[in-house]
C-alpha cells in the first residue's frame, strides 16, 4: 500500500525538478551587471563585462571600445553599447540616447588621432550585410593611429 501511494509522489518530485532547472537555465541568459543587460552567450557581452578578454581603447558606463580581433587598418576598433542590442532594428526608442552615444565615442576617438585624423564607421546589419557578431557595433577604421596612450570618450 506505501509503495502505490510513493511511486506518485516520487514522479511528482521528479517532475517538479526538471521543471525549476529549466527555468533557472532560461533566465541564466540574461544577467544584469549595474543594471546593463547582457547575454550570456554573447561574446561582446563577454567583452563588456571582463569576461573575455580584449584590447579595450576606452569606455564609459554605456560604451566601450576594443580592438578588432582581425584589425584591417592601422586603428580598427569596435564601438559597442554595454547593454545588449542585437542590432539597428532591434534597437527600441528608449535605446536612442544610446544610439547616439556610440556616435558620440566615434567623434571623441576622432578628435584624439594623430592628423589628418580622416576615419570610416560601418554597420553591418545582418548576416547577408556580413554581420558576423549580433551584438550592435560600430567598426571604426582609420588609417590614423592615436595621439594619447589613453584616450577619452
Ligand atoms: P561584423 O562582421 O559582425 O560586422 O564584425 C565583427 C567584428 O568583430 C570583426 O571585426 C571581428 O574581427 C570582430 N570580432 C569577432 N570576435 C571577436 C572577439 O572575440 N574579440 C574581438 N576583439 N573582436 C572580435
Ligand atoms: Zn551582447
Amino acid at each position: 500500500m506505501k509503495l502505490v501511494y510513493s511511486i506518485p509522489v516520487l514522479l511528482i518530485l521528479i517532475v517538479s525538478l526538471v521543471t525549476i532547472k529549466n527555468c533557472r537555465s532560461s533566465n541564466d541568459s540574461v544577467v544584469f551587471k549595474k543594471n546593463i543587460a547582457t547575454t550570456s552567450d554573447c561574446v561582446f557581452c563577454k567583452i563588456a563585462t571582463h569576461l573575455e578578454p580584449a584590447k579595450v581603447i576606452a569606455g564609459n558606463d554605456d560604451v566601450i571600445v576594443f580592438e578588432s580581433i582581425h584589425p584591417r587598418y592601422p586603428s580598427h576598433w569596435l564601438i559597442i553599447p554595454k547593454k545588449h542590442i542585437t542590432d539597428l532594428k532591434s534597437a527600441q526608442p528608449e535605446d536612442t540616447l544610446l544610439l547616439g552615444k556610440l556616435l558620440a565615442a566615434a567623434g571623441a576617438l576622432g578628435r584624439q588621432l594623430e592628423s589628418p585624423g580622416a576615419f570610416n564607421i560601418q554597420i553591418n546589419e545582418g548576416a547577408q550585410a556580413g554581420q558576423t557578431v549580433f551584438h550592435l557595433h560600430l567598426h571604426f577604421y582609420s588609417q590614423s593611429k592615436l595621439t594619447t596612450q589613453s584616450p577619452k570618450i
